[in-house]
């Protein structure tokens, strides 16, 4: 009789985004000439960069003739690609990083569920609260945890919460952890760490074995410039951090697919026997056993990132998003209501005003001015009272959907 993996089972049912759903069109149909603005969606909104585009054209072509024809690429990558990444992202900012240690991939979410393949069963695990729901759901899946309780918190996982009460930056913990995720720029709470604070958590994982997993989606949309962009920026991330990356948010590949994953070679963790294991060694491992590269046109359009023409050209996209948080952030403070996050990252995480609860906040923008966010709770027991807003959309919208918020909201 075949089986089925019952961690499975323990995950609760896809609640947030479902949710969100049904609300909006419940309230869609009852008022169908309601004009609905949706700024709760986490993905881009603006076209591909053109030298990008211009370069996938190109390695098409490619592929069109013998000469010039590819087949199966190096699993890790290509070469091009790799030392364009380890030149521009990371020793450009004095991070020791080398080509090899660079592992392309189709998705910063797959690395991170990924990744686990290559950790033992044992290790304690501490995720923030709020916090991305794939870091936790992947370790569900992965047989690591025990059950949910009622707030949604899994048993055996060490929640760490963050607040306006510390600045959206946790505490470092008193008890030894393995496995620590963390996310700077912060999804879902726009938060940032400074390199004091990234020190500090890099001093821990080396004097307790443990080993971070940084995930820097969004570091392209810092604008502070004494922040870190890399975990490599601090001393002694080497031996205890992996970081992910992702051409996802910073050039618009969420439907085009690319990523990368940085192994240091000089990192370790402990095998049954005691020895120190390469953790390079066995990703490297994992990845050519169980994958076989992202498509040569896909690392060409990333290739492109790099361009003076794309480079250019991603910075207006950012610049773009980002002048949407601006609006955002100006607008709902002047409204009278609290709002952190949006500086330094695409998300301003508002404080549910006059007390209301996230999913109370939700109803009321949806049913008085038709605008649609993501209830903080849907992150994690923490982000009760909180609500995100995404400055990804059009201009348009950010600037009517601020409209509609300002006017009822200044009012009452
Ligand atoms: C969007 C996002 C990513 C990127 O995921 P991809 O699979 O590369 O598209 C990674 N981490 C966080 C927190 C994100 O919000």
């Amino acid at each position: 009789m075949a089986t089925i993996n019952d961690n499975y089972l323990k995950l609760k049912a896809g609640y947030l985004f479902p949710e969100i759903a049904r609300r909006v069109n419940a309230f869609t149909e009852a008022n169908p000439d309601a004009k609905v603005i949706r700024l709760g969606i986490g993905d881009v909104t603006e076209p591909l960069p053109a030298a990008c585009r211009q370069a996938m054209i190109q390695a098409v072509e490619e592929m069109g003739s013998r000469d010039t024809f590819r087949g199966y690429g190096p699993e890790q990558g290509y070469g091009w690609l790799r030392e364009k990444i380890a030149a521009y992202d990371f020793q450009a900012r004095g991070c020791e990083i080398d080509s090899s240690e660079i592992f392309i991939s189709d998705g910063s979410k797959c690395d991170c569920g990924n990744i686990l393949d290559i950790f033992g069963s044992n290790n304690s695990i501490a995720v923030t609260d709020p916090v991305y729901p794939v870091y936790v759901d992947t370790n569900v899946m992965a047989g690591h945890t025990g059950e949910v309780n009622e707030k949604g918190e899994y048993g055996g996982l060490v929640y760490l919460p963050i607040s306006a009460e510390n600045n959206f930056t946790a505490e470092i913990p008193t008890q030894p952890i393995d496995l620590i995720y963390l996310c700077f720029p912060n999804n879902p709470t726009g938060a940032t760490a400074t390199k004091e604070h990234l020190q500090a958590w890099v001093n821990y994982a080396r004097a307790n074995g443990s080993l971070i997993l940084f995930d820097a989606a969004y570091e392209a949309f810092i604008t502070d410039p004494t922040l870190p962009h890399s975990i490599y920026e601090i001393a002694g991330a080497r031996d205890c951090a992996i970081e992910f990356r992702s051409f996802s948010k910073n050039a618009g590949f969420t439907g085009t697919r690319c990523a990368l994953t940085v192994v240091p070679k000089t990192l370790t963790a402990k095998a049954k026997d005691g020895s120190d294991v390469p953790v390079w060694q066995l990703w490297n491992r994992r990845q050519s056993t169980k994958f076989n590269g992202v498509s040569y046109i896909v690392q060409r359009g990333a290739e492109a990132v790099y361009s003076e023409a794309g480079q250019a050209q991603i910075k207006a996209l950012i610049d773009f998003y980002m002048e949407n948080a601006r609006i955002i952030r100006e607008q709902l403070t002047a409204a009278g209501i609290q709002v952190y996050g949006g500086v330094n990252a695409p998300y301003v995480w508002v404080k549910t005003p006059h007390g209301l609860s996230s999913w109370e906040f939700f109803d009321k923008l949806l049913h008085t001015v038709n605008v649609v966010g993501t209830p903080g709770a849907g992150f994690g027991a923490a982000g009760e009272g909180y609500f995100r807003i995404s400055a990804f959309n059009s201009r348009e919208n950010v600037v009517e959907a601020m409209r509609r918020i300002t006017e009822k909201f200044r009012a009452s």
